[in-house]
């Protein structure tokens, strides 16, 4: 059975792999030069279930306000009037109820801890290292409020499984000895045991060896215009190469999958949320992270990766743009230079961004559409890295129509009609 993935990021090539598997022949076409170029490129390299959560929740409205008034604000909106911004923020906001809160963090959480234990069957599978590290990770809190407002999600992960400890500052020393000289700053964190980290970028290239030998076709440096649909099924797909006919197309274009959407008359509520990240080789390795560690007030990660540091955050709602302003980078550099400033050299690091593909409720989507043969993998917002090889192995059953080992019918775009 022939299908074409569109989209050669962390999605279209985990998605790929285990199709591969399951006998598809398998193209995936991407208009970069090669996979992983655009969001998959630079993250926080967290692999974290137990950090999933969705960013519509109780309070957050008035944590917004404060947000954009600090002076290194986690948050930005773009001042630019654009509809399809203020229908995902209207949709966002009625997610911010406590009851949409614990559906759409089980979800995520779900579909993370399903991914993260894929992720060791693929590295036992393909003996693969992507300067991968299995220590857990440490949300970090600098006030009592943090602290407590936090106890709702112990809840939730205590509910699920998930195995965590709230820790004291010196505590948060013991597991990240890096912080020592900083723990007077800290009143305490929250240690997720069962997390992990890695480099995304590194995983993409070796997960495309692996989809090479299994016979998956790439075709690079091609444009993707539009998806052709006759009598309400798909009958292939346009590109800068020409048409090529398929019955069976999986999108994964990550904040680009929105666009090709509306010329099929479907909406899917994807909006570009914009992030920022440094990377910088380690110096002195006592006071340098040796996992992720995730500041809650500032909403950055600082991930240790092989020899270097990686920390990103920052939330910007402002289109498809994709400048990188030094003013929007102050605030991850203010992190590191805060938490780990003796253990690098801010000066040698170098910047990225990219467009994380959010939903308004957090949790990405996964499934068939109402026009046969058009599947969606996309959405996955602030965690696709962590939610890869889980949304990759669902959809690949999803399409061969086999049953998922989790309960799949909750992610699909229905659930937004
Ligand atoms: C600053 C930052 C930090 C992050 N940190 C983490 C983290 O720590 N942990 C985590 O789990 N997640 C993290 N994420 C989120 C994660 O990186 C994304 O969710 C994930 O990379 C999305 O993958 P994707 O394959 O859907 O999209 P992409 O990687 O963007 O892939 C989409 C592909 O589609 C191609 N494409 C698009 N349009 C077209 C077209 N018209 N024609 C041809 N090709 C096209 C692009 O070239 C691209 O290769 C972070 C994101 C950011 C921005």
């Amino acid at each position: 059975m022939r299908i074409c993935i569109l989209g050669a990021g962390v999605i279209g090539l985990s998605s790929a792999y285990y199709l591969a598997k399951l006998g598809f022949d398998v193209t995936v076409i991407d208009r970069q030069k090669g996979p992983a170029l655009e969001t998959s490129f630079a993250n926080a390299g967290q692999i974290s279930p137990g950090y999933s959560s969705p960013w519509a929740a109780p309070g957050v409205p008035l944590k917004a306000v404060k947000w954009l008034l600090q002076e290194h604000s986690p948050l930005k909106i773009g001042l630019k009037p654009e509809l399809d911004k203020f229908l995902w923020v209207s949709k966002m906001l009625r997610q911010c109820t406590s009851a949409a809160y614990d559906v759409n963090k089980s979800r995520m959480v779900m579909l993370a801890e399903y991914s993260r234990d894929q992720f060791k069957l693929l590295r036992q599978e393909l003996n693969l290292t992507y300067d991968d590290a299995q220590k857990g990770t440490l949300q970090l809190f600098r006030t009592q409020s943090q602290i407590d407002s936090i106890q709702k999600d112990m809840q939730v992960l205590k509910k699920l499984g998930v195995p965590h400890q709230l820790l004291s500052a010196k505590e948060c020393s013991e597991v990240e000895p890096g912080l020592s000289a900083v723990q007077d700053k800290l009143q305490g964190g929250l240690r997720l045991l069962g997390d992990e980290t890695g480099d995304c970028f590194v995983f993409c290239q070796k997960l495309k060896v692996a989809c090479d030998s299994l016979g998956v076709k790439f075709m690079f440096n091609t444009d993707i215009e539009r998806i052709n649909v006759k009598s309400n099924a798909v009958s292939g797909v346009m590109t800068s190469q020409g048409e090529l006919a398929f019955s069976k197309v999986l999108v994964c274009l990550g904040s680009y999958s929105a666009k090709l959407m509306n010329d099929l008359k479907l909406s899917i509520p994807v909006y570009p949320v914009k992030g920022y990240s440094l990377t910088v080789p380690v110096n002195n390795e006592q006071f340098a992270p040796i996992s992720t560690v995730m500041d809650e007030t500032y909403k950055v990660a600082v991930t240790r990766l092989g020899g270097n540091i990686r920390a990103a955050g920052t939330a910007e709602l402002n289109g498809f743009d994709l400048s990188l302003p030094e003013s929007r980078t102050k605030t991850i550099q203010h992190v590191v230079h805060d938490l780990f400033g003796q253990g690098c050299n801010l000066d040698e690091a170098q910047y990225w961004c990219g467009l994380r593909p959010m939903t308004p409720d957090g949790t990405p989507i996964i499934g068939g559409t109402s026009i046969k043969g058009v599947f969606l993998n996309t959405g996955h917002g602030t965690l696709g890295w962590t939610m890869c090889c889980g949304s990759g192995r669902v959809i690949a059953d999803i399409i061969s129509e086999t049953a998922s080992e989790i309960d799949v019918s909750s992610l699909s775009i229905h659930r937004y009609h």
